[in-house]
């Protein structure tokens, strides 16, 4: 028997999220069906809202409401710490350390060499004019431990040894392979106490 179209048409749009094969779509499809009219219409106005209700920084990249940047405000943040992280989602998990004061910048993703993706998309320039204009002078890599992490850490360290910065990455005590996604805050502030120079 073939599922009706709006159940496939749910199912696919499920499938879009990371981490979501076929089975967990199915899954969690029927787990939505049985929900009240009201959940799914305020699932549903929450999901439209998001272009309207959070935009990135075109400062350092962060994830925003629609308040101005707080991690951009330099009476609460320290601009001679910058912190280049991979994504939006990394500034959290380190801010949420609670151990960093300084500013962060997104890069927009990380360099990888096997894949071939390159510097299309990353924010260097933007990089390089914040490092002057706010007097920077220690720029930390908060990347992941991984090879395209140990890439793009090895790029921007050419990159950036012109400007006069102290470069530092973070003391990972991690296995190789890891990323930010699976770092505890503990140990993520740890290895941003223990960070060494680049
Ligand atoms: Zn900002």
């Amino acid at each position: 028997m073939h599922l009706p179209p709006h159940l496939l048409k749910l199912i696919t749009a499920l499938k879009g999220l990371p981490g979501v094969g076929e089975k967990t779509a199915e899954r969690f499809a029927f787990q939505i069906l049985k929900w009240p009219k009201e959940r799914l219409q305020t699932l549903a106005s929450t999901l439209s809202a998001v272009p309207d209700e959070l935009r990135h920084c075109s400062v350092c990249g962060c994830l925003i409401g629609n308040t101005p940047c707080g991690l951009c405000d330099l009476s609460q943040r320290d601009p001679t710490q910058l912190a280049i992280v991979a994504s939006d989602k990394d500034v959290f998990v380190l801010d949420g350390t609670g151990t960093f004061r300084g500013i962060y910048h997104v890069l927009g993703g990380l360099l990888s060499p096997i894949d071939g993706k390159g510097t299309e998309g990353l924010r260097l320039e933007q990089l390089r004019r914040r490092i002057a204009e706010l007097g920077v002078k220690e720029v930390i890599l908060a990347l992941d431990s991984t090879l395209d992490g140990d890439a793009t850490a090895l790029f921007l360290k050419r990159e950036l040894e012109s400007l006069d910065v102290t470069l530092s990455r973070l003391a990972f005590g991690l296995p190789l392979g890891s990323s930010f996604d699976y770092v505890d805050a503990g140990t993520l502030s740890r290895a941003l106490s223990g960070r060494s120079r680049a």
